[in-house]
């Protein structure tokens, strides 16, 4: 019998393999709320080929693998659900090119946001990529791998759309290049104008295959930001005010939060508006469109900006904003999930009054918290809840609370976003048959062994 552990260990040095039952026991479980799998192996490569090579072990000897970021999605989907060996990206972590005057950069597929940001802002001011709210360890590749969103999601879209190449080992423990840089030194394009490639990797949760570079879009960055807020107690009128906003093409991020604390927020929704600017002429022209496009409703009553105490406007302009992780520490125990299905805007006052619902029915701490993806073209709706780990019935209660919200949200038209494996199975149930087995073709014909983060996208 072939001893795996000593196998890895030729390719990635012995230093970077374990079996240990501690590192077993972390890399068995995410953050959130899924019941934890060990691993048998935990691998931290360093370069593609050895990648390349840990496939070609695992197609071999029929184990499966995962690859994993920080971990951080928090829907179990880095759970090595029948064992196998883990995948950490984090030592390739390099940034390996930045074209500032086509705006993109390359970075391996280990490297944080967190990374990428300190080093544009060290050496190139006038660029910026959308940065997520995610703690700043979460990494680009796999950020875009479950289809995030972050800083600039509102006027680019998705982080994925934001992609302008990759490079990506086959199951096979092949390597190639998708976009221009199949065929070009550039890496200004993930397909257009050829076939888009992207759509066999992206969202499939390294199911078919692992990323090794990205190339991200870079953006410019402008001297000043600042924040507005508005506030309304008319959830109903909010998706309009969205579309009025979205209209002005002047805010950079729409996020809106809704929560029952501090009660200075109670009944409330706050529209959070991020504004950019070289010069203050810009930042005021863009305020005071801001400001007009909303005034019906100031008129009727029906909401109005609060000024941003300056020691909130810190925290609102932070990049990642960590806020989001401190609301974890509302209940005893920092415990924090959200299911953050993708809706129509025009649904966000039943998810709203959802979210409220289930606060109440599980008795738990809830924060409704939106972002507006493109121009008002769809919005990440969190239902998001704080828990104590160490109270296993809280943990349930939330577990139901949260699973009720996705089916909600796919009942009122929208799609979960970095589902659960139960999650997966329900859309793969609602979805076109067709479409299904389009997915079943793609899924065999890359990885006919079914080895690559088994238990996703797995259509029987
Ligand atoms: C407080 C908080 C706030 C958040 N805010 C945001 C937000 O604003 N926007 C947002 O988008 N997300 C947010 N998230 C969710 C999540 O943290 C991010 O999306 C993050 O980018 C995930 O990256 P990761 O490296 O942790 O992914 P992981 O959990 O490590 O991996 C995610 C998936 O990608 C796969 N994968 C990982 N690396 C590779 C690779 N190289 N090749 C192939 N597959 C791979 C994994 O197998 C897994 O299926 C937030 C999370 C928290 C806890």
């Amino acid at each position: 019998m072939i001893d795996i552990a000593s196998q890895l260990a030729h390719i990635v040095g012995e230093r970077f393999v374990s079996n240990n039952p501690e590192e077993a026991f972390f890399y068995a479980r995410d953050p959130g709320l899924m019941p934890a799998h060990k691993p048998d192996y935990v691998v931290v490569p360093k370069t593609a080929s050895e990648i390349q090579e840990i496939l070609r072990l695992a197609s071999r000897e029929r184990i499966p693998v995962v690859p994993m970021g920080a971990g951080m999605s928090l829907t179990g989907l880095v759970i090595p659900l029948r064992g196998g060996i883990v995948i950490d990206m984090k030592r390739m972590n390099r940034i390996l090119e930045v074209n500032e005057k086509a705006r993109y950069v390359i970075v391996e597929g280990g490297t944080s946001h967190g990374a990428l940001k300190a080093y544009l802002d060290k050496h190139c001011p006038r660029l910026r990529h959308s940065i997520p709210d995610s703690p700043a360890t979460a990494t680009v590749a796999a950020n875009v791998m479950i289809h995030g969103q972050g800083r600039l999601t509102q006027q680019y879209g998705f982080n994925s759309d934001m992609v302008s190449g990759l490079e990506v080992v086959l199951p096979s423990g092949e390597i190639c290049t998708i976009g221009s840089c199949a065929l070009s030194p550039y890496w200004f394009s993930k397909g257009a104008p050829l076939p888009d490639l992207t759509g066999l990797f992206l969202g499939w949760f390294g199911a078919t295959g692992i990323i090794t570079k990205v190339a991200l879009k870079l953006y410019p960055r402008k001297k000043m930001r600042d924040v507005e807020i508005f506030v309304t107690d008319r959830d109903d009128l909010v998706p309009d005010m969205v579309y009025e906003l979205t209209h002005t093409e002047m805010v950079e991020d729409i996020n809106i939060f809704a929560q029952p604390m501090p009660m200075i927020f109670k009944d409330n929704h706050h529209i959070t508006l991020f504004i950019t600017g070289d010069t203050d002429e810009e930042l005021e022209f863009k305020r005071k469109m801001v400001w007009n496009c909303l005034d019906g409703f100031i008129k009727s009553k029906d909401g109005g900006f609060m000024s941003v105490p300056p020691v909130m406007k810190p925290t609102l302009l932070d990049m990642p904003q960590r806020s989001v992780s401190r609301f974890a520490d509302v209940k005893k125990g920092g415990g924090f999930e959200y299911s953050g299905p993708i809706i129509p805007v025009e649904t966000y006052p039943a998810c709203t009054r959802k979210v409220m619902e289930l606060g109440s029915k599980y008795d738990l701490a809830y924060s409704a918290m939106a972002r507006v993806i493109g121009r008002n073209h769809a919005m990440m709706f969190g239902f998001a809840f704080t828990f104590n780990r160490a109270d296993p019935q809280m943990m349930e209660r939330t577990r139901k609370a949260l699973e009720e919200g996705g089916e909600f949200a796919l009942a009122a038209g929208g799609v979960f976003w970095k589902p659960t494996i139960d999650e997966q199975r329900l859309a793969l149930e609602k979805m076109d048959a067709t479409t299904r087995d389009l997915m079943k073709m793609i899924k065999e014909n890359l990885d006919p062994l079914g080895i690559m983060n088994p238990g996703n996208w797995e259509v029987v």
